[in-house]
């Protein structure tokens, strides 16, 4: 398919998060005019700002899609809706939270969308597993994603086990 390649960051740690992430995943590969490429490990991370709520569960998927940025975030908006997300507190807990990390190598500064994601930087949860999917990544203006994930603050980010397979 011809389109551009983005990055979808995913979180969650509300209401079974490793299954809000798991749905998510699914819902991004169904988006129109969108193909999934790769999904990330997931990861558990302390939380951004407010201490007293729950562990996030992290990840990233790459998806390869005709749709605008815009577009591509009207629907990361409505997936998260889906899952009842309730806008209540800043950074506060929620049970899905998509952010678009990277569209191709676009830089947008519009009212509704900044992108790359302006956190992407500093935040290890959100680095790492792009990372594992795309170890050469950079960012529009040529910082190397490895380079940023060794700099980045330590969040004790620790990688989920894949789900271990019942015994035969
Ligand atoms: P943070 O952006 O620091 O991760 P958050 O994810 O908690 O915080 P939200 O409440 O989910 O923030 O989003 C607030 C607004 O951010 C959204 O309504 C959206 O319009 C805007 N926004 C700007 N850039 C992006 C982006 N790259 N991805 C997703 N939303 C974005
Ligand atoms: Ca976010
Ligand atoms: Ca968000």
């Amino acid at each position: 398919m011809a389109g551009t390649d983005a990055f979808i960051g995913l979180g969650s740690n509300l209401e079974e998060p490793s299954a809000q992430l798991a749905r998510a995943v699914i819902a991004l590969a169904a988006l129109p005019k969108t193909e999934l490429v790769a999904q990330s490990p997931f990861y558990r991370s302390r939380p951004v700002g407010p201490q007293d709520q729950p562990d996030f569960i992290n990840g990233a998927v790459w998806i390869r899609t005709e749709l605008s940025a815009i577009e591509l975030l009207d629907e990361l908006q409505a997936i998260e809706q889906n899952h009842g997300r309730e806008r209540l507190q800043h950074w506060g807990p929620r049970t899905l939270d998509l952010d678009l990390l990277l569209y191709g190598m676009a830089t947008l500064a519009e009212p509704r969308l900044s992108v790359p994601h302006p956190e992407l930087p500093n935040r290890d949860f959100v680095l790492q597993p792009l990372l594992d999917l795309a170890p050469d990544l950079t960012l529009p203006d040529g910082a190397p994603i490895a380079e940023l994930r060794a700099r980045c603050p330590d969040n004790r980010l620790r990688r989920l086990d894949p789900i271990p397979r019942d015994p035969i």
